[in-house]
């Protein structure tokens, strides 16, 4: 989409700090982290949110649950790390291009809400 903010990450329109990249996923750093380890991994496709997958791209979900975990091995979360993804408004989803937040680095947060 071109009015897509990460559509324009994917495109190299705008830079970001990549640290995994395939065919069809990317993945890059947050650019206002909010552990020590913030990496976004997202679909090349441009998804709304988990809203807009269906049986067809629902598979492109589990591909980023691997890449979440090579990356949460390469950027030794051994003790664990956290994936979230936010979805509409009440989820506070301010980018509308499917992503999930890979989280580590220190102990996180209990509440998650
Ligand atoms: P959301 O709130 O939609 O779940 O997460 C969007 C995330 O994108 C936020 O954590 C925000 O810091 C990150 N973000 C917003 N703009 C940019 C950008 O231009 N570059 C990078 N690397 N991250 C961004
Ligand atoms: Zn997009």
């Amino acid at each position: 989409m071109s009015d897509c903010l990460f559509c324009k990450i994917i495109a190299g329109e705008i830079p970001s700090t990549k640290v995994f990249e395939n065919d069809k996923i990317l993945a890059f750093k947050d650019i206002n982290p909010q552990a020590p380890v913030h990496i976004l991994i997202i679909p090349k496709e441009h998804y709304e949110s988990v809203n807009a997958l269906d049986e067809d791209s629902a598979p492109i979900v589990a591909e980023i649950m691997l890449v979440a975990k090579r990356l949460a091995d390469e950027f030794h979360l051994s003790n664990g790390y956290r994936i979230i993804t936010n979805i509409g408004d009440d989820g506070c989803q301010s980018v509308k291009h499917l992503h999930f937040h890979l989280l580590g680095g220190t102990k996180l947060s209990e509440r998650m809400a």
